[in-house]
């Protein structure tokens, strides 16, 4: 998934400058799928869309001529598809089968896409929460705020990054304890879950998933 809830007003306001056009952010909407895509000058956002939709935006920009490519920017309806765009997504199938190395091997060696990042992160982020002391000293707690709010500014997803701090500024993060802390981040983790239409976790089983693994020893 690309970004959530394309509302339909929202969807007409193809390549939208976002934060005010600052950093070279802007919303594109995928003429295939309607769905909006982040770019950063011009080009899809790699940590922010799934990896299938990453390659084959590279591919339609790729068979722009100059002058498109240049005006991407101010494009504003870019659902009227250019015979190159069309060529471009139907030679990527062909192209793809012959070229396109395993997922293994992708896993391994390719930038992450926003899923790889995203279940990277927070299989560091719970783990961190887990193992973080029951009763912190005071220093603990300002260099675990201090992480929180440096993350929050430089998560390489940006609409996610933007999100995330909106969630904390609302939800103050808490660095009381280990148990309050894991809550803390179980709640901003259900809130993307949601937004993405993932179930939600269980909060009470975060200590099984990420500190003691399940009663039944499948992970001993
Ligand atoms: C801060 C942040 C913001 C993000 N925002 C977006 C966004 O706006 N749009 C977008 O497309 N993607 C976003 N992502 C990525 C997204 O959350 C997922 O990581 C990605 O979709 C891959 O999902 P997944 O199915 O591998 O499971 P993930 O959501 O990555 O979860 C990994 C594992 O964590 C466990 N888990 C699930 N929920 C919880 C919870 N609440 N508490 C504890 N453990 C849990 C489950 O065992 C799951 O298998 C964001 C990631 C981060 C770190």
């Amino acid at each position: 998934m690309a970004v959530d809830a394309a509302t339909a007003s929202e969807a007409k306001e193809t390549l939208k400058p976002h934060d005010n056009g600052k950093d070279g952010l802007s919303i594109y909407i995928d003429p295939v799928t309607g769905q909006k895509i982040p770019m950063r000058d011009g080009k899809p956002c790699r940590t922010c869309v799934d990896m299938k939709t990453w390659k084959r935006l590279g591919k339609v920009a790729a068979a722009k001529t100059p002058e498109q490519t240049a005006s991407t920017a101010k494009e504003s309806e870019p659902k009227e598809s250019s015979n190159n765009k069309a060529e471009a997504i139907a030679s990527s199938a062909n192209e793809d089968k012959a070229t396109t190395p395993s997922a293994e091997w992708q896993r391994k060696n390719c930038p992450p896409d926003v899923e790889a990042l995203g279940s990277s992160t927070w299989t560091l982020l719970h783990t961190m929460a887990a193992y973080y002391p029951e009763r912190p000293a005071p220093s603990q707690m300002d260099t675990m705020k201090m992480f929180f709010e440096g993350f929050a500014q430089h998560y390489p997803c940006w609409f996610c990054k933007d999100d995330f701090q909106k969630s904390v500024a609302a939800n103050p993060i808490q660095v009381g304890s280990r148990k309050k802390l894991s809550q803390w981040l179980c709640e901003r983790h259900n809130e993307v879950n949601e937004k993405l239409g993932k179930p939600k976790f269980d909060c009470s089983k975060v200590f099984e998933r990420w500190l003691e693994g399940p009663p039944n020893g499948k992970c001993d």
